[in-house]
C-alpha cells in the first residue's frame, strides 16, 4: 500500500510512528512542511523535517517532542556569552551538526530534497521524507507593532508588522493577536521532485493531526499540491488536531483565528472542505460534531484521538485507513 502523509512537526511525527506500527509493510511518503524553516547563525534550520526524521529515527527528545535526546547546550551558552542574538531558539549541540551538514550541502549546490535524503541515510526513518518544496518559503505572522514592545511600538501606534513564524511561536508564545499568516515565497515555490508523483500514485492520502494552518495549510499552499490532492485517485482522510475545542498541544487556536476558522474539530474539517477531504476523524469526546461534518459532505467518525503511546496511535492510523477504504468503495473509485 502506498500512503502519502502531509506532515508538520510533533503531531505529524507522532502519528507517523503509529502508522508505521500499524502498517509496517506500507510504502510511506511524507511531504514535510518547510514553512517553519529559519536561518540562524548562518545555518539553515528545518524544524519540522528534523522532528519527523529524529522521531522516526529514534533520536528525538521524547519529553520535548523536538530536538535530540541526551542533548547538551555548550554552543548555545557560548553564543550567549558573546551576546549573539537570538537566544530564544533552542539549538542543542547534537542538533547543530544536522544544521551544519545541511547548510554545507546546500552551499555546495544540493537542493533541500537531496540534502534531506542524505540526512535520512543516517536516521533511517523508514519513510521517504520529502520537503514540500526545494524553494525557500518562510511563514510570517502579521501582528500589531504595539504587541512587540520596544521603541517601534511607541513610535508607530496602530501599525502592524510581519514577523517570522518562529519569533511569533517560540519567542512570543503566540500571545499577540495574529492578523494574518503569510507564507513568504510560496507563490514562486514549486513542489519538490517526487511530491506530485507520490500523490498521483498513492492508494491513500492522510492528514495527520498536524496544525491545519501553519503545517498542512502551508503545504497545501504550494502551487500544484492542492490541485494534485483534489485530482488524486486516492481518498484523503484527516485526523483532527483539535479535541474538545482546543489544540491538544500548542497554540493552533491562535493561527486558526487568524484565518477566520473556529477552533473546533468540525470547523477544521469544513476549512479543508469536501473538495479536498473525503473522510475526517474526530475524538470520541467530539462525537456530537459528526453530523455537522457529514452534512458538509465529508464522511466522519468519532474515535479516541489522543496519541498517548504507539499502540493508541497505531489504532488511530488503522481507523484512518479503514475509513479510506470505506470512502473509496462508496466513491466507486
Ligand atoms: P508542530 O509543527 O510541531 O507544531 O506539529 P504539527 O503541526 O505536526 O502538529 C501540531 C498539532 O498536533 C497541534 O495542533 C496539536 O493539537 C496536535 N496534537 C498533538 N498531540 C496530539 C494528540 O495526541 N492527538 C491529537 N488529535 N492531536 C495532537
Ligand atoms: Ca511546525
Amino acid at each position: 500500500m502506498r500512503i502519502v502523509v502531509l506532515a508538520g512537526g510533533i503531531g505529524g511525527a507522532r502519528f507517523l510512528r503509529g502508522l508505521k506500527a500499524a502498517e509496517p509493510q506500507a510504502d510511506i511518503t511524507v511531504v514535510g512542511n518547510t514553512g517553519d524553516d529559519i536561518h540562524l547563525f548562518g545555518l539553515k534550520v528545518c524544524p519540522d523535517l528534523d522532528t519527523v526524521m529524529y522521531t522516526l529515527g529514534e533520536g528525538i527528545n521524547e519529553e520535548q517532542g523536538w530536538g535530540r535526546r541526551d542533548e547538551t547546550w555548550s554552543i548555545r551558552d557560548e553564543m550567549a556569552a558573546y551576546g549573539v542574538e537570538p537566544t530564544w531558539f533552542g539549538l542543542g549541540d547534537r542538533d547543530y551538526a544536522t544544521h551544519i551538514v545541511r547548510t554545507q550541502m546546500m552551499g555546495a549546490g544540493y537542493p533541500l530534497s537531496a540534502v534531506t535524503e542524505a540526512l535520512c541515510a543516517r536516521w533511517k526513518p523508514g519513510v521517504r521524507l520529502i520537503p514540500m518544496s526545494d524553494d525557500r518559503v518562510e511563514t510570517h505572522v502579521v501582528v500589531d507593532t504595539a504587541d512587540l514592545g520596544g521603541p517601534a511600538a511607541a513610535e508607530h501606534p496602530g501599525a502592524r508588522r510581519a514577523i517570522h513564524f518562529q519569533e511569533y511561536w517560540v519567542k512570543l508564545r503566540a500571545e499577540p493577536t495574529a492578523h494574518a499568516i503569510v507564507p513568504v515565497g510560496i507563490e514562486e515555490a514549486k513542489p519538490a521532485p517526487g511530491v506530485l508523483g507520490a500523490i498521483a500514485e498513492a492508494d491513500v492520502i492522510l492528514f495527520p493531526p498536524s496544525n491545519p494552518v501553519v503545517s498542512i495549510g502551508t503545504i497545501l499552499a504550494v502551487p500544484g499540491i492542492r490541485d494534485a490532492l483534489v485530482e488524486a485517485e486516492a481518498p484523503v482522510v484527516g485526523l483532527s488536531p483539535i479535541i474538545g475545542g482546543a489544540p491538544v498541544r500548542g497554540m493552533a487556536d491562535k493561527v486558526l483565528a487568524a484565518v477566520g476558522v473556529e477552533t473546533s474539530a468540525a470547523a477544521v474539517a469544513r476549512h479543508y472542505g469536501p473538495g479536498l477531504l473525503d473522510g475526517w476523524l474526530v475524538d470520541s469526546g467530539d462525537a456530537d460534531a459528526v453530523p455537522a461534518v457529514e452534512e458538509a459532505g465529508i464522511a466522519c467518525r468519532a474515535i479516541p484521538l489522543l496519541m498517548t503511546d504507539v499502540e493508541a496511535t497505531a489504532e488511530m492510523a488503522r481507523a484512518a485507513l479503514a475509513m479510506a477504504a470505506e470512502v473509496r468503495v462508496e466513491g466507486g473509485a
